[in-house]
């Protein structure tokens, strides 16, 4: 759908300077942004031509949704289904479906290496190329929790290895140099993933030396690489803050002291709410008080995982659980929703606010330039909704359609008018 075409809404939230416009518009050519304003400022950049019309009435349009920290190929379809080695790739690109019909158009995906998945990157990227959505990559490292740990990593796939390979140039040059962003790189502390606290019972624990994650750090710097790390708690933060990682996945009980010197040090931050780590996850109250201190912070799901017994729930937002009682990307708005309203009571605006699960997630996955935002030049990627995602709806169902690069791809409001 290469041909221009306008769609007109009651609002437009732009997650740019322009904040939002009441009664706008844009128009679509090749899959981008062409033109972005109040409806009569489309109209009269028209000069009377005449092109076909989406009418969207008293809905609202936003950018659409990025999830900048998710594992949906390599460990949720065996977590989440029956998969055998033949059907992973089928279970992956119907988790990846349902992030679609969920909003979301971009995913940075974690690939960990597993010991039930002998697929490589090149498979992920075959999966990934059957939905229309971006999805990045990053390559780890990942320590499990267990009586005895295990660890894994990307560059060597299925099969376990010692803490000291960890520290393999070899395998380290190969995670920095196929990582497309920094996403949880290496796992500061030993991670309890989708596990019941009896199974893992060093969860938690930290895994390198302050030496160790310095060298590793200069490592991905030295091949041009940002580097992101998985991380909870005042000791293992304050490591990362310490080796100067990029970006701190979970940071999970930040302490006051340690967000002004993130902020300082410009580091960015991935908050999960949903859990995903030793600690109680981020908080609203939290997740305010990076915002206004300065620090660059994306809410993510890390989906899919069970849901942490602190994870900060509103009443009125009681999730749908997928298989084994773990949740995935459709739940994106609801956990976001506590902050996002928290937010919006201390005076901040629609678009600074939305940013959190659109443009700022977009920065993490180095794509602002392309998406996160709407913008003349960005790629055609938007909703159609009832209200505005995570600040005034938390249900899928309430968004009624998904643009990606111009093409409707999800549409729930075609055939069910009668309903
Ligand atoms: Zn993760």
């Amino acid at each position: 759908m290469d041909a221009p075409y306008l769609i007109r809404a009651k609002k437009l939230v732009t997650v740019s300077e322009r904040g939002s416009i009441a009664d706008g518009g844009m128009l679509i050519a090749q899959g981008r942004i062409a033109k972005i304003g109040a409806w009569s400022e489309i109209e009269e950049h028209l000069q009377g031509k005449e092109l076909p019309l989406v009418d969207c009435g008293d809905r609202v349009i936003t950018p659409s949704l990025v999830d900048c920290h998710t594992h949906l190929l390599e460990f949720a379809p065996a977590s989440v289904y029956p998969v055998t080695e033949a059907t992973q790739g089928a279970g992956g690109i119907s988790l990846l479906l349902s992030a679609l019909a969920s909003g979301i158009t971009a995913l940075g995906e974690q690939i960990c290496g597993h010991p039930n998945s002998r697929c490589t990157l090149r498979h992920y990227r075959q999966f990934a190329a059957q939905v229309p959505m971006d999805l990045t990559f990053s390559l780890s490292s990942i320590t499990i929790g267990f009586a005895r740990l295990a660890h894994f990593t990307a560059a060597t796939g299925s099969r376990p290895v010692e803490k000291e390979q960890l520290l393999d140039p070899h395998i380290l040059q190969t995670l920095a140099a196929d990582s497309e962003y920094p996403g949880e790189n290496l796992f500061l502390n030993a991670t309890p993933a989708n596990f019941t606290p009896d199974q893992v019972p060093r969860a938690g624990e930290m895994i390198y030396t302050q030496a160790e994650l310095n060298r590793i750090v200069d490592l991905f710097h030295a091949a041009g690489k940002p580097i992101g790390v998985h991380v909870g708690g005042e000791e293992g933060i304050q490591q990362a803050l310490d080796a100067e990682v990029d970006v701190l996945h979970h940071a999970h009980g930040i302490t006051e002291r340690q967000i002004a010197e993130a902020a300082a040090r410009k580091v960015r931050i991935v908050a999960t709410p949903l859990g995903g780590t030793h600690e109680p996850p981020n908080s609203p109250e939290q997740i305010a008080r990076l915002v206004e201190a300065g620090v660059p912070v994306a809410i993510s799901t890390d989906a899919y995982l069970p849901p942490h017994p602190k994870a900060f729930w509103p009443p009125f937002a009681k999730p749908t659980k997928a298989g084994r009682g773990l949740l995935g990307p459709d739940v994106l708005m609801a956990i976001a929703q506590p902050s996002m309203q928290f937010l919006a009571e201390r005076g901040h605006t629609e678009s600074e606010i939305l940013s959190l699960i659109t443009r700022s997630g977009a920065q993490i996955l180095g794509k602002e330039h392309r998406y996160g935002s709407l913008r003349e030049g960005r790629e055609a990627n938007f909703l159609v909704a009832t209200g505005v995602p995570g600040l005034e709806i938390a249900s899928v169902e309430e968004i009624g359609q998904v643009y990606y690069r111009g093409v409707k791809v999800i549409d729930r409001l075609s055939g069910r008018a009668g309903e």
